[in-house]
């Protein structure tokens, strides 16, 4: 059969990229050619997996993100992601232009843009969920906004700004005939999301439009490396994420008091912007790293101290690694809920940390034999299911129709 050509349009954050590299590795093991669009961060990474690069900057993908989401700047998150569209869909369009592809996957995040292309190339697409996947039954947009419910109604300014250039994306894109409905439907025809179905909330309700294909592990062979201590040491890995949060200084300082003077051996990304210098002496036990070799120390670790972004929480799963949750985004309390609902880990509002309890949590958590015996079964799971190879042959299917 024929070669495919497959464009990949992830948002440009290691949370949504990270999943999709090593499919990008297996289509092009089976001889497909895939042009992945990204900024400059991530290029080399997507070549490094076999793709063609079309380059462009995001905006969204370079903001800072607050410390706290509050009502008025998660009401202007849609606008946002309308503005990207507005900007980026000419890019692409002028990227592919010669060459449009068999078939896109484009991120739930940045959805405009993606729908957009498929409609006017006439292509199937595909969307990619690098968090829960949304249905006609459950939103995730709806759970995040139910947090906001007396702050934020229909009326808000930025809901109306919203629809006004969504609209505008339209009209200059020739899809005048195109519903509401039908543009902002919670998902396509056809998705990928990267969880476990068992992780997803109201699982019973996604049908076979839903491939759940669990967490995407693939090389990272441009991580620093990582000696881990003796076998008799415990290891936690500490770590908010890939984006650097104004909050993350005093937490650093949080962890080191904690875990100072205890068997405990800590890995813990610290991001680019700490000041590691202002810090004195850091105990022998305590490794603070810029940048973690993340599934390398998982692979080690017993306990995940985690700011609960869905990559890190997957791939604690793979490797059997339960969380300590301290999520600080409204997504990120919802992965920390499910968390605790299905015995995986516990949930720890950030208000709530002392350097005492962080460190009673992580030490309860690692000889609960419960909640290990359940992460292990998972990890089963996820280690049983081959993710880049499921989601390649998705891609192919949908593909050829
Ligand atoms: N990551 C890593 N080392 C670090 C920090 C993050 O390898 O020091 C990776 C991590 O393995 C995961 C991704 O960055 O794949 C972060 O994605 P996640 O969805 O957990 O959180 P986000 O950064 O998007 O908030």
């Amino acid at each position: 059969m024929s070669e495919l050509h497959v464009a990949f349009l992830p948002f440009p954050a290691f949370g949504h990229i990270n999943t999709t590299l090593p499919i990008v590795a297996e289509l092009v093991r089976r001889g497909h050619r895939v042009t992945f669009a990204t900024n400059e961060r991530f290029a080399p990474l997507a070549a490094g997996a076999g793709a063609d690069v079309l380059r462009y900057e995001s905006w969204l993908a370079s903001r800072k993100l607050p410390d706290t989401v509050d009502a008025d700047y998660l009401a202007h998150e849609p606008v946002r992601s309308i503005d990207e569209a507005i900007a980026t869909v000419p890019l692409y369009e002028a990227g592919f232009a010669e060459d449009v592809p068999d078939v896109l996957l484009y991120d739930v995040s940045t959805f405009a843009a993606g729908r957009v292309l498929a409609r006017k190339w006439k292509r199937p697409a595909i969307e990619l969920f690098a968090t829960f996947a949304s249905n006609e039954h459950y939103s995730l947009t709806q759970q995040i906004g139910a947090m906001y419910a007396d702050e934020i109604d229909g009326s808000h300014p930025a809901i109306i700004d919203f629809f006004v250039k969504q609209g505008q994306l339209w009209a200059e894109h020739g899809l005048d005939g195109m519903t509401l409905e039908e543009f902002n439907a919670p998902a396509d025809e056809a998705n990928l999301v990267f969880l476990p179905r068992r992780f997803q909330p109201a699982q019973e309700t996604f049908d076979d439009r839903f491939a759940f294909v669990g967490t995407c592990i693939g090389s990272r062979a441009t991580e620093p490396e990582w000696q881990p201590p003796a076998p008799d040491r415990p290891v936690v890995l500490v770590s908010m994420g890939s984006f650097s949060y104004d909050h993350q200084d005093a937490f650093v300082r949080t962890c080191v008091e904690a875990f100072t003077g205890t068997p405990w051996h800590v890995v813990m990304s610290v991001g680019e912007q700490f000041d590691l210098g202002g810090l004195g002496e850091v105990p022998d036990n305590i490794q603070l790293m810029r940048w973690v070799p993340q599934l390398a120390v998982l692979e080690r670790a017993d306990v995940f101290v985690s700011h609960a972004g869905m990559n890190s929480v997957m791939e604690s799963m793979y490797f059997g690694t339960p969380v300590v949750a301290l999520p600080h985004m409204p997504e990120q309390r919802l992965i920390a809920s499910r968390l605790a609902e299905l015995g995986l880990g516990v949930h720890l509002p950030p208000a709530e940390v002392t350097a005492e309890r962080l460190r009673t949590a992580v030490t309860t958590l690692a000889s609960d034999e419960g909640v290990r015996t359940r992460v292990r079964s998972l990890s089963d799971d996820l280690r049983a299911t081959d993710g880049p190879s499921l989601a390649a042959g998705y891609i192919e299917a949908r593909a050829r129709g």
